[in-house]
């Protein structure tokens, strides 16, 4: 709904004035951030990838059909609360503190975007998953997991107190997203509603109408499901996120001793643990079932959520609020469907570095738009106060993409991408590593503990390794562009103040 502000015009010039202003402010989108977890751009349709053609996301699709996909979106930090915290300060993680899940603590005090949303007329709210412990500042309303919340009955945590929930936590996110835009916003003000899903984080449990399907089809493997990291470095040869050796039997695949959880519907999976138990797996075997457990329980999971995307746009449209809201689609970093033989995130590899934003705009985004520039998860915060008319912090250090978005990006945008991850050994055993990324070379930088000598570099080129398998760092024929990008990985760091050594 449109805020049309009451002046009084007292002269010529004031009129003008009034009707300028309210012309700005009638222009206000609404912004329905939708937010995934661990949603891999491999299992979105319009994103293609070695998935393709098994129909995982008509909804989100249809939004990308209707509006701009983002081919080469990144995030500055791949794991859950550090890119979250990213999401709301507009900052990478050094600067707003968030480093890590296990032990990181998030200051709600510092500024954030929503603040300033709601500080120039914009109702707020956010309901799901947040990993940030401690009560939301600057939402009007806020409803939210405790932690990585949980798929069954889950229980959710207002600033009235805690809430219980009967159900599959995806519908109830949506159903409470569905309730909070029919009954509960204030239809004079513009809004912001983040609908932040739990989905598909692990321990990627579908909700039960959903598990016959995909039971007959066959999961395409990646090619690189067996990697045997020939040319690789420490880090990814001693991670412990592998399908082979990390995935459960039990909490993972649930063909295992039933998990001492009561929103854990043990019940259904009693048909896979016959059949596994009847077939005795050992070796590749047993990793290729592996696989296709996984991924037919995560792309469930995806399909939950896809359904209720498609419900939050009819809800939308019956409400007369399509025209003029912006929907975005995107999670807090990507994730690997096999490839290398993994799952989970953390590296600077495509997989996990990249993540899905779609954005739909009737009239303002052409449809069917594909945008290749570099952006980054810091442009987020940016984008909503931008869309919103409202200032932009100065001390932000993303870039807003509403320029992007209207076809017109700026001559003077970005040429490369920082990244730094932290979280070290527990719970993955993936080092501590930065690099720089130019859209084609990608230059990594392991360190600490565990890395011989401290530290070692790998250094790809996507345009003839899009896998990433042939780390060619300390070869005479890459020297040049070696060098190159460790005066840009230098050059990032100073514009982006980052401590020079471990923080
Ligand atoms: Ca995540």
């Amino acid at each position: 709904m449109k805020l049309v502000p009451a002046l009084a015009f007292t002269s010529m010039a004031m009129f003008c004035f009034g009707q300028t202003a309210k012309a700005a402010q009638a222009s206000r989108p609404n912004i329905v951030w939708i937010f995934s977890d661990d949603h891999s751009y491999q299992t979105i349709d319009a994103y293609g990838g070695h998935l393709r053609g098994l129909n995982m996301t008509p909804n989100i699709d249809r939004l990308a059909a209707e509006g701009m996909r983002f081919d080469r979106c990144y995030v500055g930090n791949s794991i859950c609360g550090p890119s979250r915290a990213t999401l709301l300060t507009g900052k990478h993680s050094h600067q707003n503190g968030m480093l890590v899940n296990e032990g990181g603590v998030f200051d709600h005090n510092q500024p954030q975007f929503q603040k300033v949303l709601q500080a120039n007329g914009y109702q707020t709210a956010l309901i799901g998953k947040i990993h940030l412990d401690g009560a939301m500042q600057g939402f009007d309303y806020w409803d939210v997991l405790p932690g990585q919340g949980v798929y069954n009955n889950p229980r959710f945590i207002t600033a009235a107190g805690k809430n219980e929930n009967q159900g599959y936590v995806t519908h109830i996110i949506t159903e409470k997203s569905l309730n909070w835009l029919k009954n509960q916003r204030d239809p004079a003000k513009p809004f912001m509603l983040m609908i932040h899903h739990k989905a598909a984080h692990r321990t990627w449990i579908p909700a039960a109408k959903d598990m016959a399907r995909y039971e007959d089809i066959e999961i395409p493997e990646p090619p690189n499901l067996f990697d045997d990291f020939a040319t690789r470095t420490t880090a990814p040869r001693t991670q412990d996120m592998s399908i082979d050796k990390t995935m459960s039997l039990d909490a993972d695949l649930k063909v295992g001793t039933p998990k001492n959880d009561e929103s854990f519907p043990a019940g259904q999976f009693d048909a896979r643990k016959q059949e596994f138990q009847k077939k005795s797996l050992t070796g590749k075997d047993l990793v290729r079932w592996k696989y296709q457990q996984y991924m037919k329980d995560y792309l469930r999971c995806i399909w939950s959520m896809d359904e209720d995307i498609g419900k939050v746009m009819v809800t939308l449209k019956e409400l007369g609020l399509e025209e003029n809201t912006i929907v975005m689609y995107s999670s807090d970093q990507g994730f690997y469907m096999g490839e290398h033989g993994w799952f989970d995130k953390r590296f600077m590899y495509e997989e996990s570095f990249r993540t899905p934003l779609i954005a739909r705009w009737p009239g303002k985004i052409k449809a069917g738009s594909v945008n290749t520039d570099l952006v980054q998860n810091i442009d987020f915060a940016e984008t909503f106060l931008d869309l919103a008319s409202a200032p932009i912090p100065a001390d932000m250090q993303g870039r807003s993409l509403v320029p992007l978005l209207k076809g017109k990006t700026p001559s003077d945008w970005r040429k490369s991408l920082y990244y730094h991850y932290y979280e070290f050994p527990k719970p993955h055993h993936v080092a501590p590593h930065e690099g720089v990324f130019d859209g084609q070379r990608k230059l990594i930088r392991f360190f600490g503990e565990g890395i011989p000598n401290g530290e070692e570099w790998e250094y790809y080129d996507l345009k003839d390794d899009p896998a990433e398998m042939n780390n060619r760092y300390g070869r005479p024929e890459t020297a040049p562009d070696v060098l190159v990008m460790k005066k840009e990985l230098s050059r990032l760091k100073t514009l982006y103040q980052v401590p020079n050594e471990k923080p």
